[in-house]
């Protein structure tokens, strides 16, 4: 194993920094110390912890635009969204501390006392699309319950995920809090140490292999897993604003989105109308890298994610789809705008997760044919429906965690169907996962 990590711009190749990987003997060590951390963690009030806490999340307030640009520089993030993402975690922190802790307070019903206990310590695995929030919303209800934590951040951006840890630990107990550096090989040996729990957000492959490496000795499990969500544009729908959402939600983050839009169904008597006027948005959208503010779409992450959005759009083209708006060959490290119709099952476009800037759409003749082509995954994160009266009906049909009908899909808890995982993120629901659930009759 390497002993340093490289962060590297996706726009420019430029190495922005390093952080020195942890191997399975520094693993040891750092949950050796959690435990220890936890036993005095967990003894302190819930209050005193939400206190703490929220005191940690303050130390952000300073930095917002260093983390920020950050995030654009490791996973090419535009700075608008970035800064969003930045500002969101440090206002999303403190909230979260006090609403895990309503959750995990002890309860009563007539004879029995409910006790939410601390599990010990909790591993929060996560990806590098949204760095700094799909690390928070674990890794506050984790603490708030007692636990100790160590994130395993994406090898893509650990700079931010680093300053991240450090800051907040400003105002933290030592070890209650840790960081454990590199790439799946760090975070294996994190699954398979002498740790409690794994709270994992990130693809369907790597979940398998967690699972798998979990099951000896059946530690708990948060799944929150890839998706390919369709959206069904019913003729009822109010065109202009359901071709609206279509760019934003497919293009949103440079489409590397769990819930992004991912392929269209659009009913035939106004698919003409709906091409025309995704084509008529889609060509606004600004491509370019972080100095430049006033962009919409930033680079993708890395090579091996650029080759896979490309893969995907000529293998759709070889296929027989048409392309409306876009390149068939994009260089790196961008995008394109890209707006494809006529989509079939068979194409990867369609049946896998791009997770690119990409406009997949379709058209149907019933609604039988749309329900079941858009059911006609192994996938269940999120749906959308955009029509009238009719979308609830169609709504009620759909295989997914979060539904929206004229809005994007996406809520709290935040919660997937079928293999797109199991668990939440936020709600008490999603904090309750973090405790050991205890009933003592008296
Ligand atoms: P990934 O699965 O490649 O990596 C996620 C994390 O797992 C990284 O920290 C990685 O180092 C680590 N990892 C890799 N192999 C491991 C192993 N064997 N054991 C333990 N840890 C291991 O995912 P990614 O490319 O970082 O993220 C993109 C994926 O995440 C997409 O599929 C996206 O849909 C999904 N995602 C889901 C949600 C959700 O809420 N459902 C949110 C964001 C992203």
């Amino acid at each position: 194993m390497q002993k340093t990590l490289n962060s590297i711009d996706p726009f420019n190749g430029e190495v922005i920094g390093n952080v020195d990987v942890c191997d399975e003997d520094s693993i040891q060590t750092l949950v050796k110390q959690a435990k220890q951390a936890q036993l005095s963690w967990a003894k302190q009030s819930i209050q005193q912890r939400v206190h703490l806490v929220q005191q940690a999340y303050k130390n952000l307030q300073p930095i917002q635009a260093t983390l920020a640009k950050l995030i654009s520089r490791e996973m090419g993030k535009d700075a608008r969204r970035a800064t969003y993402e930045a500002g969101g975690a440090i206002h999303s922190g403190p909230w979260l501390a006090e609403d895990s802790a309503d959750a995990l307070r002890s309860q009563r019903t007539g004879n029995n006392e409910i006790q939410y206990r601390a599990l010990g310590v909790v591993a929060v695995i996560s990806p590098w699309n949204y760095p700094l929030a799909m690390a928070n919303n674990l890794l506050v209800p984790a603490l708030i319950a007692g636990n100790s934590v160590i994130l395993k951040p994406s090898e893509e951006t650990p700079l931010v995920a680093d300053l991240l840890i450090k800051t907040l630990n400003q105002s933290l107990p030592t070890g209650v809090l840790q960081i454990a550096h590199g790439d799946g090989r760090t975070g294996e040996a994190l699954v398979k140490a002498n740790i409690n729990m794994i709270a994992f957000t990130g693809s369907r492959a790597t979940g398998q292999t967690i699972m798998a490496n979990a099951a000896a000795n059946l530690k708990r499990l948060i799944m929150e897993l890839g998706g390919n969500d369709p959206m069904v544009v019913l003729a009822s729908a109010d065109i202009p604003r359901a071709a609206q959402f279509a760019v934003a939600s497919s293009f949103e983050n440079a489409g590397q989105m769990c819930t992004s839009t991912e392929r269209i169904y659009v009913d035939e008597r106004i698919a003409d109308q709906f091409e025309h006027a995704v084509v008529a948005i889609a060509k606004n959208y600004r491509v370019g890298g972080w100095p430049d503010t006033d962009v919409d779409i930033g680079p993708l992450v890395n090579a091996r994610q650029h080759k896979k959005v490309v893969r995907h759009i000529q293998d759709a083209l070889e296929k027989g789809a048409t392309l409306l708006l876009g390149d068939k060959s994009p260089k790196l490290p961008f995008i394109p705008p890209t707006v494809i119709s006529k989509i079939k099952p068979g194409m990867q476009l369609e049946d896998e997760e791009t997770f690119g800037p990409v406009v997949a759409m379709d058209r149907f003749s019933t609604i039988e044919e749309v329900i079941h082509r858009a059911n006609d995954s192994i996938y269940g994160l999120g749906a959308v429906v955009f029509g009238k009266d009719d979308a609830l009906l169609v709504a009620n049909q759909l295989q997914a965690g979060m539904i929206g009908i004229n809005q994007g899909a996406g809520g709290t808890p935040w919660v997937g169907a079928k293999q797109s995982g199991f668990g939440f993120h936020g709600g008490a629901e999603g904090h309750r996962q973090f405790a050991q659930l205890t009933v003592i009759n008296h």
